[in-house]
């Protein structure tokens, strides 16, 4: 995987590029557009903790792209591979894929340069309640302001640590727990955010196979995901909900690619089996009835329906954009094709379905964390009538941003045990495939062949309008 120190510019270079292609079919003044595509802010900070009796100092970040939406929204990430300019691409594309699922946040992110395999967990809670801390006591990060979420190397524990500070700091605060989301469900999460992003792009690959017309020149065959051959790349949390949705549907997934090597198996990887496998043995090397790939980039070549990236950006780039054999590259990662790789896949006739749209469902769950959080209910401890108010809010807001009305029945249910879960994947189901008519719509009604550009384009246009209603102070 990308380990050289330009990628992040690389990286940041790519999202311009994509940006200013897409800005291009707008009629937006350009002052506004130039706006639209700028960081707004970016707070970078050294920090000592103490690590085994010594004192070691962590760099941080936080990069908060857009504003016309408060809060601000976006993950934070754990990797040496931290710098400036990855964290604003990635800022920057939350702002754009927040816009495309019509989640209301600005776009943010966060990174800290450190290796989350190799440091103990005394260390993780140390650096990450001290960068929080950090962040906190400028007011960088809150409800109302700016919402971390887990992103690469980070996950529930890590959010649970965040919100602890926070309330530690800003002790009796209002709507506190809505500081971070992806907490876990008993520390004010919300069922159904852990597998999110997975979810989401299994509906959205759903969708793209259903839609015969995209697909007609693809040489790919059937409208559903039965016996589709998928090659993932990264068994993380997007990558194997991903895999493990897609495989629950009737896909084959052939090959799994990860840091170590890759393994290959023509008739189908057990996705849970491998995953326990590496847990196990700490590689996913040496599977079952598997052959073992040893240079993992090499699966990204293999011959197969869908190839799903969905570890790190820039992995499908000049390098290897020619050999890549898939049909349909799904974009589970953040920017992981650049702007010229793309151009090559596109010419040689495969779909790629963008980051923007594809891993949206993580944060289109955690505004629904959001919005339970804000509404300060525990669900299950209150009176009747009261728990059926706080829900009928939620199932509100899941109607405003998916555009699904819930049945009589389905608000029934809610209220006897509410099944949040079902509430949830059902709102993110309709999301996803809102957001995919969407996106269609566009490249029909502007002759846009790739649904990239569609979908950036989709996004600058709703964010344009708040910027023309807002005015621009002062
Ligand atoms: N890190 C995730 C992403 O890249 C989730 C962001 C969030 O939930 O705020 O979309």
């Amino acid at each position: 995987m990308a380990t050289d120190p330009h990628e992040g510019s690389k990286f940041l270079e790519s999202v311009h590029q994509f940006f200013d292609h897409a800005a291009s079919f707008s009629r937006l003044d350009p002052g506004i557009l130039a706006q639209i595509k700028a960081c707004n802010s970016v707070y970078k900070i050294s920090f000592p903790v103490e690590v085994d009796g010594k004192i070691e100092v962590f760099e941080g970040i936080r990069v908060q792209h857009s504003q016309h939406k408060l809060p601000s929204k976006g993950g934070i990430r754990f990797s040496m591979q931290v710098d400036e300019d990855e964290v604003k691409a990635l800022a920057t594309l939350m702002t754009f894929k927040c816009a495309v699922v019509d989640v209301p946040f600005g776009g943010a992110k966060g990174g800290v340069k450190i290796n989350p395999r190799t440091s103990s967990v005394k260390t993780l809670e140390k650096v990450t309640r001290r960068y929080a801390a950090e962040l906190i006591k400028k007011n960088l990060i809150g409800p109302a302001t700016d919402v971390p979420a887990p992103d690469y190397g980070t996950g529930s524990r890590e959010m649970a640590w965040i919100a602890d500070t926070y309330q530690a700091l800003k002790y009796g605060e209002t709507n506190a727990l809505g500081c971070v989301t992806g907490k876990p469900v008993g520390q004010g999460g919300i069922r159904g955010r852990a597998d999110a992003t997975g979810l989401g792009v299994y509906f959205g690959i759903r969708e793209a196979l259903a839609d015969t017309d995209l697909l007609k020149d693809t040489g790919i065959t059937g409208t559903t995901l039965q016996g589709k051959r998928i090659i993932v790349q990264g068994l993380g949390n997007v990558g194997y909900h991903s895999a493990a949705y897609c495989q629950q549907d009737g896909a084959l997934i052939i090959g799994i690619a990860e840091r170590e090597g890759g393994i290959y198996n023509p008739d189908g990887i057990d996705v849970a089996e491998a995953f326990k496998h590496r847990t196990e043995t700490g590689s996913i090397l040496n599977f079952a009835n598997s052959r073992n790939i040893e240079n993992s980039l090499d699966l990204l070549e293999m011959e197969c329906d869908i190839l799903i990236p969905a570890a790190l950006e820039n992995q499908i780039n000049d390098q290897n954009a020619a050999n890549i054999k898939a049909k349909i590259v799904a974009e589970g990662a953040n920017g992981p094709v650049t702007r010229e790789a793309e151009q090559v896949l596109l010419s040689n006739g495969i779909i790629v379905i963008p980051d923007l749209y594809l891993n949206a469902g993580g944060v289109t769950v955690s505004y629904f964390e959001w919005l339970k959080n804000l509404s300060n209910v525990r669900f299950g401890r209150m009176g009747k009538r009261a728990e059926e108010a706080s829900y009928r809010k939620l199932v509100d807001a899941i109607e405003l941003t998916s555009g699904k009305s819930i049945t009589a029945q389905e608000r029934a249910l809610l209220t006897q045990g509410a099944d949040e879960v079902d509430l949830v994947r059902s709102g993110l189901e309709d999301t996803m495939i809102n957001a995919y008519h969407e996106i269609r719509n566009v490249m029909r009604q502007k002759n846009i062949s790739d649904m990239r550009t569609a979908a950036f384009l989709l996004a600058i246009e709703k964010i344009g309008v708040s910027y023309e209603s807002l005015g621009i102070f002062p």
